[in-house]
């Protein structure tokens, strides 16, 4: 809902860029139409004089001024420099310490040290950006222009000056990506289920649970918010789950997010300290929520679809972020990190904690509980 908002917000204020007409040009294409055509047009649309003068600015050369944060190697770049001098917009949640970035209709969203760029809705493998902040501000790492925006750059470090040419080109070559998104408000139930009925179990022989707080949208009172995915338990699966039970990857997909060296909360009252912000803001801010999901893997699947299997005991060495999986794939082992089980590694509360999201949104986020529950019941048997 929140990122519906936002995009509404962007296409309105994006005036004078080349990218504000791409909207009205996808609806004059007539159903059916395939992704050549549609670049076709944008092609031809080129021509006219009106996109002339934006152009010729973007063309032109940029500069940037990094900037560094104490004890940490790599440089930053200020989201509202870099929105100012190409033309995009941002808006940072300072509580969630979230960022959406918006650049010639390109929509970033990133997560205070969540090693994952989500581009379209759809997560990218890279452990190269982070999203930092520097006095209440957002900053990202350099390597967002390569990454990011796919345009090489040089970096002078004695400087701190990073350049970069911002070239029509790039821009042109966006234009297919995030135009087959799916609105899942418009899917029934019937047809959610079969969106998602590629997925595997995650854990050989588990059936989803039917214990409503390990399903969706049950309410988590110690962090003030809810529960977002799926927990399976070996006393509610019908298998025993142990720190040795393998998680698969559930079918073919992309490793986006490997957790290789998370380190678990040191204590009880660093875990609280998190909880207690939860508590003053009135629900779980983004950033601690990826926290207390502790030990990750993420792995982005067709259509927009995107797995967060959390409280991992274990990852495999051998499983690298941008690697291809399959429903086989061994992508970790079931455990409790995040949890306060983990603070006092006494092994409880083992279990696998799994969120299935669609182009960024949560899967369920459209249906009642019952409906969202029905859905899982009829995948995972
Ligand atoms: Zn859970």
């Amino acid at each position: 809902m929140k990122k519906c908002l936002i995009t509404l917000f962007f296409v309105t204020t994006l005036v004078g860029c080349q990218n504000q007409e791409q909207p009205e040009e996808q609806t004059e294409i007539p159903d059916g139409a395939s992704n050549q055509n549609n670049s076709n047009n944008e092609k031809n649309n080129e021509v006219p004089d009106l996109n002339q003068e934006s152009n010729n600015v973007e063309q032109e050369k940029q500069e940037f001024k990094t900037h560094s944060i104490e004890g940490d190697e790599e440089v930053y770049l200020s989201v509202e420099e870099v929105t100012e001098n190409l033309g995009g917009d941002y808006e940072y949640n300072s509580t969630d310490k979230s960022l959406t970035l918006e650049i010639e209709g390109r929509e970033f969203y990133f997560v205070y040290e969540v090693p994952v760029m989500e581009v379209d809705g759809v997560y990218i493998p890279s452990d190269e950006i982070t999203l930092k902040e520097i006095d209440g501000d957002p900053y990202v790492s350099k390597e967002f222009i390569e990454q990011g925006l796919e345009t090489e750059y040089t970096y002078e470090e004695e400087e701190e000056l990073l350049s970069f040419t911002w070239e029509d080109e790039v821009i042109d070559a966006w234009a297919s990506t995030g135009q087959t998104e799916v609105d899942i408000s418009s899917l029934s139930v019937s047809e959610m289920i079969e969106y998602l009925s590629f997925l595997q179990e995650p854990i050989e022989n588990a059936s989803v649970s039917t214990v409503e707080s390990h399903l969706p949208g049950a309410p988590r009172i110690y962090r003030n918010g809810y529960h977002e995915g799926i927990d399976w338990y070996g006393y509610s699966t019908g298998t025993e789950i142990t720190t040795d039970t393998p998680i698969r990857a559930m079918a073919d997909g992309v490793v986006v997010r490997v957790d290789a060296d998370f380190d678990d909360y040191p204590s009880h009252e660093i875990r609280n300290e998190d909880l207690d912000v939860a508590g003053e803001v009135g629900y779980t801010p983004e950033y601690i929520l990826d926290r207390l999901r502790g030990k990750q893997v993420w792995v982005q699947y067709e259509d927009g679809v995107m797995s967060r299997f959390a409280h991992l005991d274990s990852i495999p060495e051998e499983l690298e972020l941008g690697q291809k999986v399959d429903e086989e794939t061994v992508i970790g082992y079931v455990g409790n990190s995040g949890t306060s089980g983990a603070v006092d590694d006494d092994g409880s509360g083992l279990h696998l904690h799994q969120d299935l999201l669609i182009y960024g949104e949560l899967f369920w986020e459209p249906y009642s509980l019952e409906e969202a529950h029905d859905i899982l019941s009829q995948l995972f048997r």
